[in-house]
């Protein structure tokens, strides 16, 4: 089984036609209120792969919280590990311009009240799970917790996004870390010293990680392990809208891995996933079914 410990958000969109100064205001088209936050895109779309997940996040007692568990349990995923408090839940209030561009502000809420204590309380998922997957929109704390609550047979998967250094403690537990190439960059201190992705997942391994995936868009993706580092074949498609395609390829991903599929092929079949997200508008509307994927 896969347990996503991470965000949920309420992504609220409204199209402008251009963005407010200070001080102005702009009037702009009707509200879209989305299901988002990397933990929930994650775990709504290895659901809807058929994968067993289990999500462990925090929503708030209101609207958007129910809005969330919802779409959660629409998708198929065990939402017992969803904790409701009092804090409102994680948003995104983002504007959408003519051009595609988009401005966004997060408001955390409460996904920055997961706490190390929620991660110590949920021992029964993590014993439930071969593979635990974690993104960085809720506290380090709580990721270092959730590294020290691993079973002794299940695999720790990282997306650090939002990126921010990492304590060793987390990086030696990744396997794999999964960055795009901004990621890639903030772990790296800042630059990538090479033009070469491969080069970036070699020296992002020397760091701790047991294995690195690098994700590179239409490019498709590579994989750095003990075994060498090899590239994974994009899949050529019509990409109608990009949100949340990384988070359907490290659910798929992690998926794979905890069927027992060595890392080559699960990244093979994530690029799979992450293309067929690409081809609908939207982030977990956009998520494909096993079918789907086979199909394509
Ligand atoms: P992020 O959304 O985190 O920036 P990427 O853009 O690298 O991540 O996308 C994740 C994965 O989704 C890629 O590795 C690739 O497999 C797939 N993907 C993304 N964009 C496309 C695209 N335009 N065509 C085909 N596959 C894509």
């Amino acid at each position: 089984d896969l347990l996503v410990v991470g965000s949920a958000n309420a992504d609220l969109v409204i199209g402008v036609e251009r963005r407010p100064g200070a001080g102005e205001t702009v009037l702009g088209s009707d509200l879209a209120v989305h299901p988002g936050g990397k933990g929930a895109n994650q775990a709504a779309a290895a659901a809807r792969l058929g994968a067993r997940t289990a999500l462990l996040a925090r929503v708030g007692d209101d609207d958007h919280g129910r809005l969330l568990l919802e779409s959660q349990r629409s998708a198929g995923v065990d939402t017992v590990g969803v904790l409701v408090g009092e804090v409102p839940t994680g948003v995104a209030l983002i504007t959408v311009d003519p051009s595609g561009d988009n401005s966004i502000v997060v408001s955390p809420g409460a996904n920055g009240r997961l706490t190390p204590q929620d991660v110590r309380a949920a021992v029964s998922l993590f014993h439930a799970s071969r593979v635990v997957s974690v993104q960085l929109e809720i506290p380090l704390e709580t990721v270092v917790e959730v590294v020290r609550n691993l079973a002794p047979e299940s695999r720790f998967v990282l997306n650090p996004s939002p990126p921010r250094p990492l304590p060793r403690e987390v990086l030696d537990a990744c396997d794999p870390l999964v960055v795009n190439e901004h990621e890639a960059r903030v772990l790296l201190g800042g630059s990538l010293v090479s033009e070469e992705p491969e080069d970036w997942a070699r020296i992002l391994r020397a760091k701790g990680p047991r294995s690195v995936v690098v994700t590179l868009g239409a490019e498709g993706a590579l994989v750095a392990s003990a075994e060498g580092v090899s590239r994974v074949p994009s899949v050529k498609v019509d990409a109608v809208d990009t949100t949340g395609a990384g988070d359907a390829f490290t659910a798929a991903l992690a998926w794979k891995l905890g069927t027992g599929t060595d890392l080559a092929g699960a990244a093979a079949y994530a690029a799979r996933v992450g293309a067929a997200a690409v081809t609908k508008a939207g982030a977990q509307a956009s998520y494909p079914t096993a079918a789907e994927v086979d199909a394509l």
